[in-house]
């Protein structure tokens, strides 16, 4: 139980005798065992108290045992805690309307997966049988979850370790000004050259091969790339030139990570299909889906859809996918992402940036940034090597000890610090938080060369 040493350990070595972690050498892992949680704070068996910079997986957006998300599941629960796909019921329905209601112009319908990585294998298979091709293009630096033409998808080196899974994905290169593959001078710059490079990476491949471009709008995971002015009207545009569809990847920015419903809605573009998981819910109980367009569900008027799954719309998955819109209107919480992104986390990064050399650069927006740390400003040299681990991540791994020394658990990826809290967390604790990243970017700066 809470505060127990004894429970701590029990917890620790049934995990460390009995459970296979995700992305680990099983050998080489010390997972940190957890008790509970409230808000974007939690705490182990023993009472250590952790403020959650990362929101777990960037999926509790509305924080840990969120009162309105607990009582509609178990209100849910008590009444049908489970019912197959193909039934019709109330909140399934529901929170598909809701869904619908706050997308892109055009949007028809909603298809319920377990996950974000189903999701977009649902998109990609959509797209495939609505065009009648096969090629997907996707982005260097991105991540698009771990099942066959998900991880294929994925732009960063864990597509290889699983090896060719979908031979039909082709890979390109988005804007990155601070670390440009077109050797830009400005954003515009990079926005230009970025879609010509697509243009004829689509022309390449033949764009009669192509069924969709499968994009983040935002990068999560592989750096919070915002896109360049444009840039993203600009693949809306080629998609329409060449009759590809466009899939937004809103797995990790979609429901308020970056002050709107949809990250998508705050550069004025409309894909065909959206992919959702995490925040629709907070990962409370699995939930993802794919938001479809009027003609793409018209291709599957008459013919069927030739997939399905046993918990597509889950019922306590919807309750509290539906409840999660209620408390975002209640708590007026796309109004607060943008207010604390705005005047709390930009200006105090532009502090850090100023004052501590290892920051090469900081990007982001609402409540979604990225620290860009370097060895020397001048070079842009990372902290630590693209890929790094074992003792080449002796600097990141540095940093990190020294958040959660100080009670902050970081979201870090190679040589960037994240900031992803819970979207309810409170003014004074991200304040807190931002202090520790502060006291532990001294550690960074000990790296620096320049
Ligand atoms: N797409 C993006 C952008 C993600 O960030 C993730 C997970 O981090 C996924 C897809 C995969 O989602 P899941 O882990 O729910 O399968």
């Amino acid at each position: 139980s809470f505060g127990d040493s004894d429970a701590q350990r029990e917890v620790r070595a049934n995990d460390r005798q009995y459970v296979f972690h995700s992305w680990s050498a099983q050998n080489k892992i010390d997972p940190l065992p957890i008790a509970k949680g409230e808000g974007a704070r939690f705490w182990d068996y023993d009472g250590n108290e952790f403020l959650d910079f990362s929101s777990q997986l960037v999926n509790l957006n509305l924080g840990h045992q969120h009162p309105g998300l607990v009582r509609a599941i178990q209100e849910q629960a008590g009444r049908l805690a489970t019912i197959q796909p193909s039934i019709a019921n109330d909140v399934r329905g529901e929170l598909a309307k809701r869904i619908v209601e706050h997308s892109f112009d055009g949007a028809r319908s909603v298809f319920f997966t377990n996950g974000g990585a189903e999701a977009n294998e649902y998109a990609v298979r959509m797209a495939r049988h609505h065009t009648g091709r096969q090629k997907v293009l996707a982005r260097y630096r991105s991540y698009h979850g771990s099942t066959a033409t998900a991880i294929t998808a994925t732009g960063d080196p864990r597509r290889w370790a699983n090896g060719v899974l979908d031979a039909g994905v082709v890979h390109f290169f988005g804007p990155y000004p601070y670390r440009s593959e077109f050797f830009s001078e400005s954003p515009e710059q990079e926005t230009e050259r970025a879609l010509a490079h697509l243009e004829h990476t689509i022309q390449l491949e033949g764009p009669d091969t192509i069924a969709a471009i499968i994009l983040e709008t935002v990068t999560g995971t592989n750096g919070v790339l915002v896109p360049t002015p444009g840039y993203l009207a600009g693949v809306r545009a080629l998609c329409d030139r060449y009759g590809i569809v466009m899939i937004a990847d809103e797995v990790m920015v979609g429901f308020g990570r970056t002050g709107e419903w949809f990250a998508y809605q705050g550069f004025d573009v409309q894909p065909d299909l959206v992919t959702f998981a995490k925040g629709v819910n907070s990962g409370y109980v699995p939930l993802g889906g794919v938001v479809i367009s009027e003609a793409i569900h018209n291709t599957f008027g008459d013919r069927a859809f030739p997939g399905g799954l046993t918990y597509s719309g889950h019922p306590l998955a919807c309750a509290a996918g539906v409840a999660t819109f209620d408390i975002f209107e209640e708590e007026g919480i796309l109004e607060r992402v943008r207010d604390l992104g705005s005047r709390v986390i930009a200006p105090r990064l532009a502090e850090l940036a100023a004052k501590h050399p290892s920051v090469g650069e900081f990007r982001g927006l609402g409540l979604f940034w990225a620290m860009d740390l370097v060895l020397d400003r001048e070079t842009r040299e990372p902290l630590v090597p693209y890929n790094a681990a074992g003792e080449a991540a002796a600097p990141m791994n540095a940093v990190v000890a020294a958040c959660k020394a100080g009670g902050l658990f970081p979201f870090v990826h190679f040589n960037r610090l994240q900031i992803a809290p819970p979207l309810v967390i409170g003014e004074d604790e991200l304040v807190r938080g931002l202090d520790i990243i502060d006291a532990a970017l001294d550690v960074a700066d000990g790296y620096t060369t320049g």
